[in-house]
């Protein structure tokens, strides 16, 4: 494929830069040849076109001839042995063209791909299993991560003699800085430079991830295209990411012959599955080492995430104990300060210890208790207001919180990064933690800035040129918040919505408490009150008599007719006080739970109250065998006597008035109920009548509306439960039951 072809096969522009499409660049490095085969036939499709010079075949001879003329006998038999029970391929050593070769084969979709790689001298097994013994003896003998990558790269240098060996570190934004170097005295050291994210494009990343470690032997070499360009199979150009021998993008090669490199080796650093940096070396001349080299370089890499992977760890469990260590401090404070605010902002610690921050705020129940240094109370309003609460999620953090609030530029000083989680079921209660914009000055390994070409009226990719360093100095940034960070904020958050609620219960078990010793002096109250009414209203009701027999000749029908409206009212009057009594006596007595039968108490309340007398065309049907209950006799025989009376008095005006008595069993519960068939209550009333004087029959029944206040009340005594089944006009059905182990 030519230069223009590959051109127009990736029309890159700087704009779609990320874009570029390197995993299908259809070229071998010079060294090596790659051959692409049909994974089932196994005919040769497709070839780079240095076959000739490196293996001594021309394209022709071998095009869409088997592999077998290529590889020996054992090799092929073992490939096709592989293939069919799809066995892991493995690189074999092979001599051709009086050389000798590694074939590194893998699969890439329908074509098995063979890259022969140079042998590059022979490798002693045994010094190669030393090269192994020492980067496992060696690496992690130190403790911090910068020891720990100095001593990797100095390794590196030692094993493969590079002229630098530099750990090159990716921060949250993919620009990199150089964590350590070794290099040859005679170069510039860049130690401590940054490069820009540009320098390594994404899709550069996603192959390093797929690949690990990446030579190029010589960057002035002259790519050898893959022929026919696209795959036989499909059409399409071929993956060819997973090769040891792809080429590389002629944008990188530009940058690295800028910098003036001749060869280099790159190998991926990858901690939980994410780049976390990469191991590079450079030399000034080409240079090559061989496959098993490259594989231990690629152990080298593997052990130092592992030891990466366990020193970041350890970093998390040393500061999730530290803050593990204030938060149970703070809940001890918690517990024995009545104000939370004063628990955890006013003493040592307070809230703030818990996370790495210069201040922070605790917002409760609309005050907001500040901790060292701070924005403004106003400030901090404005960020809960049109921002925070708007939030989803309980958990909010930025390093930068003037990208999300451009009025938070004001207050960046004090609150660049804020951390904020909600706490209590409240959603308007907040921990919140700051730091202030860090002021770093950044080296730039060059101008952080990719320039174009432009090309018929496009912008063609062209790498940086410059590398002369470039010091910036970057603000606005807070220092970055850190998975512990978010930990121990959950985890305070946790203890604080724990007391809140266990206050809360506190709180309304007191508030529970003071009720039922008002409600208990409600009822002494009104029993002594409608006791001591009593003798008053007598003494209406007798001389309102006596006034009525000793004017019987002496006044007219208006003189009676009063006298008698006022011996109607006293009767009245004191059936109302009757049912006070009643009601506060049920509060006042303990009960006395015996075995009562409720067919008796049925009997009884029918025959003494002459019911059946009083509602003579009511059918009252009583069931049979009803379970005894065991319960407070005189409190019962009042439940169903209220319960019956209903009963029959709002069934009395309807055509066929039938009253039903009885009881089912449901989830093996005993459920009495009592039946009617009459004026029934709406939805509003169902609501209601359980109150104390409520009532929504109307003036067409008599009543004062204590009677189902009563009920209830001598349920609540026995923990039970009455509930009610009703509609308006067609009847209702009262339903109780009661616990057996009274
Ligand atoms: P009242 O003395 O008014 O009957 P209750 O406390 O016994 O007082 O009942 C409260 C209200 O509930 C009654 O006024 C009535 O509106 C309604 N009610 C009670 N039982 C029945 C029933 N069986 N059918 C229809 N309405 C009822």
């Amino acid at each position: 494929m030519s230069e223009d072809s590959l051109n127009s096969l990736q029309k890159t522009t700087i704009t779609n830069c990320e874009q570029e499409p390197i995993h299908i660049i259809g070229k071998a490095q010079a060294h090596g040849v790659i051959i692409i085969c049909d994974v089932t036939t196994l005919d040769i499709l497709q070839c780079s076109e240095n076959v000739e010079e490196i293996l001594g075949f021309s394209l022709e001879e071998i095009l869409k001839k088997n592999i077998d003329m290529i590889l020996p006998e054992d090799l092929m038999k073992t490939l096709v042995r592989k293939l069919k029970d799809n066995i892991t391929l493995l690189p074999k050593t092979i001599r051709l063209n009086n050389k000798e070769f590694f074939i590194i084969p893998h699969l890439s979709g329908e074509s098995l791909i063979l890259d022969f790689d140079p042998h590059g001298g022979s490798l002693d097994p045994l010094v190669y299993q030393e090269q192994l013994t020492k980067i496992l003896n060696e690496i992690g003998d130190k403790q911090t991560i910068p020891e720990i990558s100095q001593n990797a790269v100095e390794l590196v240098k030692y094993l493969f003699d590079y002229d630098r060996v530099m750990m090159y570190q990716f921060d949250e934004e993919w620009n990199g800085k150089v964590v350590a170097e070794v290099k040859e005295s005679h170069l510039e050291s860049w130690l401590g430079l940054h490069y820009p994210a540009s320098d390594i494009p994404k899709q550069a990343r996603q192959i390093f991830l797929k690949q690990g470690v990446r030579i190029i032997a010589d960057v002035n070499y002259k790519p050898a295209a893959i022929f026919p360009e696209l795959s036989p199979i499909n059409g399409k150009p071929i993956d060819i990411s997973k090769s040891e021998l792809r080429a590389v993008s002629p944008i990188h090669i530009e940058y690295l012959q800028n910098m003036g490199v001749g060869a280099s080796l790159t190998a991926a650093i990858v901690l939980n599955g994410e780049l976390w940096g990469l191991l590079a070396c450079h030399h000034y001349s080409p240079k090559f080492i061989n496959y098993n080299q490259r594989q231990s370089c690629k152990f080298l890499t593997q052990v130092f995430s592992n030891k990466l992977a366990l020193r970041t760890s350890n970093v998390f469990i040393e500061k999730m104990a530290y803050s593990e260590d204030i938060r149970k401090k703070l809940v001890l404070q918690m517990s024995s300060i009545k104000h939370l605010n004063d628990a955890i902002c006013k003493f040592e610690p307070n809230f703030t210890n818990i996370v790495e921050c210069s201040g922070g705020a605790l917002v409760l129940d609309g005050t907001i208790c500040m901790v060292g240094k701070t924005p403004t109370e106003e400030q901090i309003k404005f960020l809960l207001s049109e921002f925070l609460v708007k939030q989803e999620e309980s958990l909010f953090f930025t390093k930068n919180l003037m990208k999300k609030i451009p009025a938070a530029t004001s207050f960046k000083d004090k609150a660049s990064g804020v951390l904020s989680i909600r706490i209590g079921e409240n959603k308007n209660d907040y921990l919140l933690w700051f730091r202030p914009q860090a002021i770093e000055s950044v080296s730039w390994g060059g101008k952080p800035v990719k320039s174009g070409v432009v090309k018929d009226g496009v912008e063609y990719l062209s790498p940086r040129r410059s590398f002369e360093k470039w010091t910036e100095k970057k603000s606005g940034a807070a220092i970055p918040w850190e998975e512990y960070d978010f930990e121990a904020a959950y985890n305070l958050e946790e203890s604080i919505t724990n007391i809140i609620v266990r206050n809360q219960k506190d709180h309304i078990k007191a508030l529970n408490d003071q009720l039922l010793e008002a409600n208990k002096e409600l009822e002494t109250f009104s029993y002594s009150v409608s006791h001591d009414l009593r003798a008053p209203l007598r003494g209406i009701d007798g001389y309102a008599r006596i006034l009525r027999d000793y004017c019987k000749n002496k006044t007219d029908d208006y003189g009676r007719n009063a006298i008698n409206t006022i011996i109607n009212s006293a009767e009245l009057m004191d059936t109302l006080i009757e049912d006070i009594i009643s009601y506060s006596k049920v509060g006042q007595t303990r009960i006395q739970p015996v075995s009562l039968s409720i067919n008796t108490i049925l009997d009884q309340i029918l025959t003494t109250h002459n019911l059946s007398g009083e509602y003579p065309k009511t059918e009252i049907i009583v069931q049979e065998d009803i379970p005894r209950i065991v319960a407070d006799r005189r409190m019962f025989s009042q439940l169903l006597a209220n319960l019956v009376g209903n009963a029959l008095k709002y069934s009395a005006k309807t055509a066929h008035p039938t009253v039903e008595l009885g009881f089912n069993v449901k989830d093996g519960r005993t459920v009495y109920f009592v039946k009617d068939n009459g004026i029934g209550i709406d939805a509003a009333g169902k609501e209601k009548i359980f109150e104390v004087f409520s009532r929504v029959a109307g003036d067409d029944f008599a009543g004062s509306g204590v009677g189902l206040a009563i009920a209830k009340k001598i349920i609540e005594k026995h923990n039970g439960a009455l509930w009610l089944d009703s509609k308006l006009n067609e009847g209702s059905t009262f339903y109780f039951s009661i616990p057996e182990d009274l």
